[in-house]
């Protein structure tokens, strides 16, 4: 049976992070948690989180890491998650999440954190060209407008350009981004659980890449910045060097050999 996954995925809005989280939990059957996902379902039902979370959003303040952990927390403590793991989209958003996430799930640790990276001027095109129905919510863009004068196909609705999808709204989201997650990434990579996978192609062929990021960490599970030299100081900056798998190097998920 292929081995579950433990994963965080990063990417700035227009990355295509949502996308990716769908087809890698498909690809390792393990569930895709979405914060964002999950609030809007306790903001609709009305939970006691989803009050909370509205008030915090209706005052137009940040959600605290409290309650985020909180919902985090509640989802992965399902026998799912605790199965076979999973894509964790959205969370954690800062340094103190991110500890609280590794206590969350202590003594496993996360399999990698995948930072999908695309240039910030693709990102603008992209969601710069991006167009919606106000009715349905059907999906457009100006490289692929609805058949009859930017009138939904599906339901005749009137397809715009959303408000908060305006250059300086989007630069805006982008710059408060890179604000956030700055940290984040640093804190990931003197961890060594971060692995930057270039976002630019096709769904399927992001997809191989941050696959094969995963398969690479795992078959050298002590390859970042993570290991002390007296533990094991032969495979420090051997660039190139491979290590035999199945060799009992450390805990993590036991792979057997091959290239795939
Ligand atoms: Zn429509």
């Amino acid at each position: 049976m292929l081995p579950g996954v433990r994963l965080v995925v990063l990417g700035k809005q227009g990355a295509g992070k949502g996308t990716q989280c769908v087809r890698l939990s498909h690809h390792y059957v393990v569930p895709h948690v979405s914060t964002g996902d999950m609030l809007r379902a306790a903001v609709k039902s009305g939970s006691l989180l989803g009050q909370k979370a509205r008030e915090v959003m209706d005052s137009g303040e940040l959600l605290g890491d409290d309650l985020i952990m909180e919902m985090v927390a509640d989802r992965l403590s399902e026998p799912d998650c605790r199965a076979r793991g999973f894509v964790l989209d959205g969370c954690p958003r800062t340094v103190g999440q991110a500890e609280a996430l590794e206590a969350l799930i202590a003594p496993v640790e996360l399999d990698l954190v995948v930072d999908i990276e695309v240039p910030t001027s693709l990102v603008l095109r992209r969601l710069a060209g991006r167009r919606v129905c106000i009715d349905c919510g059907a999906n457009y863009s100006v490289a692929s407008p609805p058949r009859v004068n930017w009138t939904c196909d599906t339901c005749g609705g009137e397809v715009i350009q959303r408000e908060d999808d305006t250059e300086d709204a989007i630069r805006r989201r982008l710059d408060l981004y890179e604000r956030q997650t700055t940290p984040l990434i640093g804190w990931y990579t003197e961890r060594g659980q971060l692995a930057k996978v270039n976002g630019i192609g096709s769904p399927d062929a992001v997809l191989g890449r941050v696959v094969r990021a995963i398969e690479h960490r795992r078959s050298h599970p002590h390859g970042g910045g993570r290991i002390s030299p007296r533990q094991d100081p032969s495979s420090r900056g051997q660039a190139g060097k491979k290590r035999l798998s199945g060799s009992g190097s450390g805990g993590a998920v036991g792979r057997k050999g091959g290239e795939g």
